[in-house]
C-alpha cells in the first residue's frame, strides 16, 4: 500500500502572534483610559487589515510547485540506508543523471539528485553505478530557477541561491543573516568537535512577495495555518514570504520575528547539507528544534542580524517572560519532570519551541562534553528509521544520566540567570497626543498605521463638532519611555 509521506518539512509557526495581540489590546485600553474627552472614544484606532488590499492584478499566473515536491510517495516497510550507493536515473529534463541513494525502502528508492531534491524511484528502474555523484553547479541551477520562476530574481553566493519577488530590502535582511549565519555555524561546530563537510549542492531559498503567493506555491497546503516559513527536507529548499499578519500592527517586531524564523529554517537546511543531519532523518523533537533555536539567534536592537551561535535567544526568553517572573511552568507540562516533558514530546507548539530551546541551551552550555557526544550520536540517526520513545528516552539518559529531578533544577536556575532584552519593550513606540480645547488625551502604538487612522478620523471627528483637535505624534525608541511621556502629558 502506498501512501503519500510528507517527510522532513519544517513547519515553523509564527509564534509571537498570539501573545503580542494581546498586549496591544491592554497598551490600547491603557491608552484610553487616560482620556478625558469622550468625543474620541469610538474613533476606530485599529486600521483595516492590509490583506484586504492585496486584490489588484488577478491577471499574474499562479505559480505552484512540482506536485513531486509536495511530498514523497513511499511505501511502508523497513528502511535501509543508502550509504554510498549511486543510481543512474532520469532527471525532470528526461537526462540520465547519477543519484545517491538516501534509503531504500519497500520496492522504491528515495535518492538525492544532483541539486539536492530527493525523488522516489523505483528500485528496478535504477541502475546501479560507480560513477561518482556530482552536485549541480550553482550557475546551471540558477539558470534552471530562473525559468521556473518567471518575474524573480535569482542572486548565488557562494553557498546559497536566492530566488525571490519580495522587496529588494527583505532579500537583504535574509541573506544577510544566512550568509553571516553559515560561516559562523561552520566555524562553532568545528570548536565543538562536530564534523561538517562542504555541501554538494547550492542551498536554495525561495521568498515570495505575499503570503498568498507562498500558499499557491504549496497548494494550499497551509492555508489558513500558523505556519511562516519552512525547511522542505524532500526539496532542500527554505520557503518563506514576505507579507507578515504583524506589520501593520507592530511592524517592527513583525520584522523581528520573521528575521528569527529565516535563522531558523537557514539552520535546519545547513543542518542538513553539512553532514550534521541526515536527510529524511528524523532527531527526537527537543533537539530538533532546540538545536536551531540554539543555534540562530538575531538581534532584538537596532540592527537585525544573527547574535552568534549559543547567544541568548531574545524571543524565546520573551515568550517564556511569564513562567520566569512567576518562577512557573508552562501550562500542559504536568507535573512530572520539566526534562522529560521536553525530551518526550512528538509535537510542539510555542511552549514547546520556547523550552527546547531552553534545555539545549542549558546543556549545550553547561553539559558541554556530554552535549558533544549526544549531538555526534544522533548526526547518525539515518533516513527514515523511526526511533521510539523509549529509544530516544534511553539515549537521552546515556549522555546526560537519569537525575531528573536534579536536571530540571539546574535547568531553572540556568534560565532564570540568562538576562535578555525584551523585543516588545524595545521597539519604536509612538504617543499620538489629542488635545481638544484643553483637554487631553494620549494613545500610545507601535504602528505608524495607527497614527494614520486616527487622524482621519480626528479630522471627521473636528467637523462634526466644529472645532479644531490639535492633534501631534511623538516617537520614543521603547514602551516605558513612551508611557512615562504619555501619562506627564496628560496630567499638565
Ligand atoms: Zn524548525
Amino acid at each position: 500500500m502506498q501512501r503519500q509521506r510528507k517527510l522532513g518539512r519544517d513547519r515553523h509557526r509564527s509564534k509571537f502572534l498570539g501573545r503580542w495581540t494581546a498586549t496591544l489590546l491592554v497598551v490600547a485600553a491603557f491608552g484610553w483610559s487616560w482620556s478625558t474627552s469622550s468625543v474620541v472614544a469610538q474613533v476606530p484606532v485599529r486600521p483595516q487589515p492590509a490583506s484586504a488590499a492585496n486584490t489588484s492584478g488577478g491577471a499574474a499566473p499562479v505559480l505552484r510547485a512540482d506536485p513531486s515536491e509536495l511530498g514523497l510517495k513511499l511505501p511502508d516497510g523497513e528502511p535501509k540506508p543508502g550509504g554510498d550507493r549511486r543510481v543512474l536515473v532520469k532527471s525532470d529534463e528526461n537526462e540520465v543523471v547519477v543519484a545517491r541513494v538516501a534509503v531504500e525502502i519497500g520496492d522504491r528508492l528515495a535518492v538525492i539528485m544532483p541539486d539536492g531534491r530527493i525523488s522516489a524511484v523505483l528500485t528496478h528502474e535504477a541502475t546501479a553505478t560507480d560513477r561518482p555523484f556530482v552536485g549541480i553547479a550553482s550557475k546551471t541551477l540558477q539558470a534552471k530557477l530562473a525559468t521556473k520562476f518567471p518575474g524573480f530574481t535569482t542572486k548565488a553566493t557562494p553557498h546559497f541561491i536566492y530566488v525571490y519577488n519580495s522587496s529588494e530590502k527583505f532579500f537583504k535582511g535574509t541573506s544577510g543573516i544566512l550568509e553571516s549565519m553559515y560561516p559562523g555555524l561552520v566555524a562553532y561546530l568545528k570548536t565543538r568537535k562536530i564534523e561538517v563537510k562542504d555541501p554538494e549542492y547550492p542551498l536554495v531559498v525561495i521568498m515570495f512577495r505575499t503570503r498568498k503567493e507562498w500558499e499557491d506555491y504549496m497548494h494550499g497546503m497551509f492555508a489558513g495555518s500558523g505556519v511562516a516559513a519552512f525547511y522542505d527536507g524532500v526539496s532542500n529548499r527554505v520557503l518563506m514570504y514576505e507579507q507578515s499578519e504583524l506589520a501593520d500592527v507592530a511592524p517592527e517586531l513583525a520584522l523581528k520575528s520573521c528575521i528569527s524564523t529565516v535563522a531558523h529554517e537557514g539552520v535546519h537546511q545547513i543542518l542538513h547539507n553539512i553532514g550534521v543531519q541526515q536527510r529524511l532523518s528524523r532527531w527526537p523533537m527537543w533537539i530538533s528544534e532546540g538545536l536551531p533555536e540554539y543555534f540562530s539567534p538575531t538581534s532584538i536592537g537596532a540592527g537585525l542580524r544573527w547574535k552568534g551561535a549559543g547567544k541568548i535567544n531574545d524571543l524565546r526568553m520573551y515568550s517564556m517572560a511569564d513562567n520566569i517572573k512567576t518562577r512557573t511552568r508552562p501550562a500542559g507540562s504536568g507535573t512530572g519532570s520539566l526534562t522529560e516533558w521536553v525530551i518526550a514530546a512528538d509535537e510542539i507548539d510555542a511552549d514547546g519551541y520556547a523550552w527546547s530551546w531552553a534545555l539545549t541551551h542549558f546543556l549545550g552550555e553547561k553539559k558541554r562534553e556530554p552535549f558533544q557526544k549526544y549531538l555526534t550520536d544522533v548526526t547518525k540517526f539515518e533516513a527514515l528509521r523511526p526511533r521510539s520513545p523509549q529509544e530516544r528516552r534511553e539515549l537521552f539518559i546515556k549522555h546526560f544520566g537519569s537525575d531528573f529531578a536534579k536536571l530540571d533544577a539546574e535547568l531553572v536556575a540556568h534560565l532564570y540567570k540568562l538576562p535578555y532584552v525584551d523585543p516588545v519593550e524595545n521597539m519604536t513606540h509612538y504617543v499620538i497626543l489629542v488635545d481638544n480645547g484643553g483637554r487631553r488625551m494620549a494613545q500610545m502604538t507601535t504602528s505608524p498605521g495607527d497614527i494614520q487612522s486616527l487622524q482621519q478620523a480626528m479630522s471627521a471627528q473636528s467637523a462634526v463638532i466644529g472645532r479644531g483637535l490639535q492633534f501631534d505624534v511623538r516617537t520614543f525608541p521603547s514602551r516605558t519611555t513612551a508611557r512615562a511621556f504619555a501619562q506627564t502629558w496628560v496630567n499638565q
